[in-house]
């Protein structure tokens, strides 16, 4: 169970995110849902405790996330920026990040066949297509099998066919009881993917409940 209660963030003297709460449970896949610079990152990253915020607080089962106290079973996560090494073979990247994290070796190839990857394993991943990059990216949050999935923008850039995969791949982790968190900047994404959506605008959540209410009221 993720809960954000009444988080700010300032840049300056600018609210990145201006006083926010709302909760995500398991089970289900909630969308947060708004345009470029409404604070989504923000709020993710200070939720895996990448960033800090001024005020609230960001918990993951009642505590604020940290990486020693809660191992990759627990949260994983895709965020924007820091990605693999070009010249690195897929196989490896995900190797990589096992060992630092004490995950079995075996589970590399569980998660590489889990996101379709099995067949260019063994690929640079500056050889790997946009989506097949954004799927090596899941499969490393997928590692550790964690409870919490926490995407930043997953399907950017996917073609549909990676879109659809994503959302039937998102609704059946959550279906195992599991809390699945995915930002987008598009509705559209959220159609069909997200059982609820948060919606942030400047910095302050505007809705939040099905997408089909939200849209109605507009
Ligand atoms: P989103 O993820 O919804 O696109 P962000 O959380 O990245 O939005 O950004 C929210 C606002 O905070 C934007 O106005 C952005 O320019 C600003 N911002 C984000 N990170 C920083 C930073 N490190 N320094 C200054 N401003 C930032
Ligand atoms: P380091 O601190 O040396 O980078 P880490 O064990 O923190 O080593 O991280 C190793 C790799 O695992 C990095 O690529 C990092 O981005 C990735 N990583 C860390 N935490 C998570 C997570 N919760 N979900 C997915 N990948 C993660």
């Amino acid at each position: 169970m993720i809960e954000i209660a009444n988080l700010t963030k300032r840049y300056g003297a600018r609210a990145a995110v201006d006083d926010i709460s709302f909760s995500v449970p398991p089970g289900r896949v909630t969308g947060f849902l708004g345009p470029n610079g409404a604070g989504k990152s923000t709020t993710l990253r200070i939720l895996l405790g990448l960033d800090r915020s001024d005020a609230g607080t960001a918990l993951i089962d009642g505590k604020p996330y940290r990486r020693l106290r809660y191992p990759l079973h627990t949260v994983g996560a895709l965020l924007d920026g820091a990605g693999p090494v070009p010249e690195r073979r897929a196989i490896d990247h995900l190797t990589w990040i096992a060992q630092s994290n004490r995950i079995p070796r075996q589970r590399v190839s569980e998660v590489l066949d889990a996101v379709g990857l099995g067949g260019v394993a063994k690929r640079q991943v500056k050889k790997l297509s946009l989506g097949m990059g954004q799927r090596l990216g899941l499969a490393a949050a997928l590692l550790g099998n964690p409870e919490i999935l926490v995407l930043d923008e997953p399907v950017n850039g996917l073609d549909p066919d990676g879109i659809r995969w994503v959302r039937t791949f998102l609704r059946d982790y959550a279906a195992q009881g599991r809390t699945v968190l995915l930002s987008s900047h598009l509705m559209t994404e959220m159609a069909d993917t997200a059982h609820e959506v948060v919606v942030i605008a400047r910095g302050r959540i505007t809705a939040h409940g099905p997408l089909d209410e939200i849209t109605a009221g507009h």
